[in-house]
């Protein structure tokens, strides 16, 4: 059933829970063999997910944060890999319809081929040279203009869902110093995946490098400047902490079920009578009732707020990504104490939910860089 079809969130959620149940069971499989879940993301285009973040003005359904973000964490629960690849996606769509600074025609053509031919982008912005991108570094990849044309030269790293995309956007640095987005095709002659990824955490997210040796670019298809370190507040980022949430909430499921049925014989009931497991699964409910109202009153305030307001958005956001993905290492760490060393066994989910919740520290933005800035901010506030 297409996702288009229904009228309410609930329904939607309903019809996603339908539809990534099977995530979970392929999640085991793809996480031993280092494989990306291809099915997974054409099970998601088949029921019309990957255009839910388009504008109504655009042809698509104008999926409010709030309720896109729902839709993420239940994805997650079944299969955080799936859930943060298919999120960047979606929220890049988000990003360039609000900021509307590509190439008029491209930006057409663009969402043409995502609401109607089911395509996919991400950004490849990292670099090993740079590090996150966050912080400022310039990219070393190198644009070069040429006769109508741009030709591109350099490696990107962390490129997730790298086997599903249709598109790159790629950051370089000009000839005159300055650095801008440039959209690559994959199928571009010089443009090289090299599968590279082989991290212990969000092993299906296919975060592989891109490699691109002299590919050639019409001229359009340089798309903005860009100023690396310096962004303004984007709700869209929100998809990165409703990911972790998903993961952990994945977790507590899994120490839930299993304080039920272990019964050693120690004792005359299942683990879950026992005072020390009610307190932690009672603690990590406490965290998960937190860490949801955070993200989900952030994401409305966003929603319901205009262009301006959300300029003065940023502390927020990115105190809900820094508690909700640290509660979410919390909640996956408690669940695991629930279990015991069983949950050490590489059969069972949770020591997955484990590795993939780590991945949260490392995505944007890093904590360090939020504790920083609202400390300089308090610290304005107060002279
Ligand atoms: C699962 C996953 C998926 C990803 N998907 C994508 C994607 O699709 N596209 C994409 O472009 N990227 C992606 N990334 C990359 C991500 O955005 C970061 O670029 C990457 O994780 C590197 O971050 P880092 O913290 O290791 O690097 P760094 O920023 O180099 O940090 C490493 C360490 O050095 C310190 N450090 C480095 N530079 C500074 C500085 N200037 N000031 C202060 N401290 C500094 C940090 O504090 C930290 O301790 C992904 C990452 C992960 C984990």
């Amino acid at each position: 059933m297409k996702l288009q079809t229904v009228n309410t969130n609930e329904e939607r959620e309903y019809i996603v829970h339908q539809t990534a149940q099977a995530f979970l069971s392929r999640a085991q499989k793809h996480d031993e063999e280092n494989t990306f879940p291809m099915e997974n993301i054409q099970e998601l285009k088949e029921i019309g997910y990957t255009t839910l973040t388009i504008p109504k003005e655009f042809g698509g359904a104008g999926l409010p944060l709030a309720d896109w973000l729902s839709l993420q964490e239940v994805i997650a629960t079944y299969d955080g890999s799936t859930s943060l690849s298919i999120g960047w996606h979606m929220g890049i769509i988000t990003q360039i319809i609000e900021n509307r600074s590509w190439p008029e025609n491209i930006l057409d053509r663009v969402l043409y081929e995502v609401l109607h031919e089911g395509k996919l982008l991400n950004a490849a912005a990292s670099e090993p040279e740079t590090g996150s991108p966050t912080r400022g570094g310039k990219p070393t990849t190198t644009a070069k203009n040429e006769k109508h044309s741009w030709v591109i030269n350099g490696r990107k790293s962390f490129t997730s869902m790298a086997p599903a995309l249709d598109y790159f956007i790629v950051s370089a640095t000009m000839e005159d110093g300055q650095v801008g987005n440039f959209l690559i095709h994959r199928s571009a002659p010089g443009v090289k995946i090299e599968e590279t990824w082989n991290s212990i955490a969000m092993r299906g997210t296919a975060s592989h490098d891109l490699y691109l040796k002299n590919v050639r670019i019409p001229a359009d298809h340089f798309l903005e400047v860009i100023h690396p370190g310096k962004k303004s507040p984007a709700g869209w980022l929100l998809h990165i902490p409703a990911c972790y949430l998903g993961i952990a909430q994945a977790a507590q499921n899994f120490a839930i079920d299993f304080a039920k049925s272990y019964s050693p014989n120690s004792l005359s009931s299942a683990i879950k009578d026992l005072p020390n497991v009610q307190v932690k699964i009672g603690e990590n409910e406490a965290d998960l009732i937190q860490a949801r109202y955070f993200l989900y009153g952030v994401a409305k305030k966003w929603d319901t707020s205009s262009q301006n307001e959300r300029l003065e958005m940023q502390s927020e956001l990115s105190s809900v990504k820094y508690h909700v993905v640290n509660s979410a290492v919390n909640i996956v760490d408690r669940a695991m104490r629930v279990v015991g060393a069983q949950s050490l066994f590489k059969e069972n989910p949770i020591q997955r939910y484990y590795r993939d919740v780590r991945a949260g520290l490392h995505n944007p933005p890093m904590d360090d860089r939020t504790l920083v800035s609202l400390a300089s901010k308090a610290f304005e506030r107060t002279e």
